[in-house]
């Protein structure tokens, strides 16, 4: 008999029909919802397989899915999970690194040289018709190319991002993380640096670090008041490493230069958020990964996690390693 396989997220034609060749699937369209809510909740109960994004599965849905074998989330970071549950369900989780990283960096590098160039302010003032004389000092950008730029979280996307700033920009590179990266200091000529000496000395600080009970307001008052008024701080991370109150009051007295933000403590960001009154702040919508291509590959990859884990084998971006020996 197939398996059941719920799905939160909307898939191409061609991977509907691959995942299709080994499951029943049931689409919900809009699981957040109050009518997708319910569709999600009648579904579980027969569900061996999930797969979507951007759904916070808590114990009470896990409840409600008692034969659920395995979640294949279309996203690298696993913070809407609680793993360590899931494990002790015997669930298997996957993701879907590496697909995303270049696109990532390349949203991380648009940020650098938005925030920097100023980019979205005056392209607005273009816009608004406000471009009536050639532009002097007070519309003057700052330079990216020979900046330092500090890379918090030295994984797979912080080193696509250290890439681009060391071959492109002619950038020196420091970073932090867990334990110093012989390899990568080694490729990008970089330098560890504890996070406060990094947060002093870097021009440009970008957060690459997952979203963990250990990073979780990672970056805090503390932490800006480190920075100097040149920093400008970019998160293409997740919202909720920044205390974002703290943020803003860098950003309004000056002790940061701008920030270049595509994720939030809250999303989508209230209309009504301080950062949207800031012109030293560019705003995106939570679209490190969204391109075509790249969001398709996702797919195809949580499609593929999903079909060997419904087959019995070991799906290959399986993150609750554990689980697999109870499996
Ligand atoms: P990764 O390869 O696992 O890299 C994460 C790095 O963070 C690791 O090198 C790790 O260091 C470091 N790290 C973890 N905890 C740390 C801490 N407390 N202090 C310092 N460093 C720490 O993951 P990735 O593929 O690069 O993705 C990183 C994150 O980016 C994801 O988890 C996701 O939240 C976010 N992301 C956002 C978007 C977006 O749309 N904006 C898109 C994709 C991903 P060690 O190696 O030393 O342990």
């Amino acid at each position: 008999m197939k398996k059941h396989v719920v799905l939160y997220k909307k898939l191409s034609a061609p991977l509907m029909e691959r995942l299709q060749a080994y499951a029943e699937v049931t689409l919900i369209e809009d699981p957040k919802s109050a009518g997708g809510v319910a569709r999600l909740r009648d579904a579980l109960p027969q569900a061996d397989g999930l797969l979507g994004a951007s759904l916070k599965l808590d114990a009470q849905l896990l409840d409600l899915a008692p034969q659920l074998k395995a979640v294949s989330s279309v996203s690298v970071g696993v913070d809407n999970y609680d793993i360590d549950d899931l494990t002790r369900r015997g669930i298997l989780l996957s993701n879907t690194p590496d697909v995303l990283t270049e696109t990532t960096a390349d949203t991380g590098f648009a940020l650098i040289m938005a925030t920097a160039r100023r980019v979205v302010e005056l392209a607005t003032m273009v816009r608004n018709g406000e471009w009536t004389q050639n532009i002097g000092p007070a519309h003057f950008g700052t330079d990216v190319h020979g900046k330092t730029l500090g890379i918090v979280g030295m994984g797979r996307i912080g080193e696509a991002v250290a890439q681009r700033g060391h071959f492109g920009f002619g950038m020196p590179v420091l970073y932090h993380s867990h334990s110093p990266k012989p390899a990568v200091e080694a490729r990008f000529n970089a330098q560890y640096r504890s996070l406060d000496a990094l947060l002093q000395e870097a021009d440009f600080v970008c957060l690459t670090v997952p979203l963990t009970a250990e990073t979780e307001g990672l970056i805090g008052a503390e932490q800006f008041a480190r920075m100097r008024p040149e920093t400008i701080f970019i998160n293409i991370a997740r919202g909720k490493v920044v205390d974002e109150q703290a943020m803003i009051h860098a950003l309004q007295t000056g002790q940061i230069r701008a920030a270049g933000l595509d994720v939030f403590e809250s999303e989508p960001l209230q209309t009504d958020s301080p950062l949207l009154q800031l012109d030293n702040v560019v705003a995106t919508p939570h679209m490190g990964s969204a391109t075509h291509e790249t969001r398709e590959a996702m797919a195809r990859c949580a499609v593929e996690n999903m079909i060997s884990a419904l087959s019995g084998e070991r799906p290959k971006d399986l993150v609750n390693k554990e689980a697999w020996k109870h499996a």
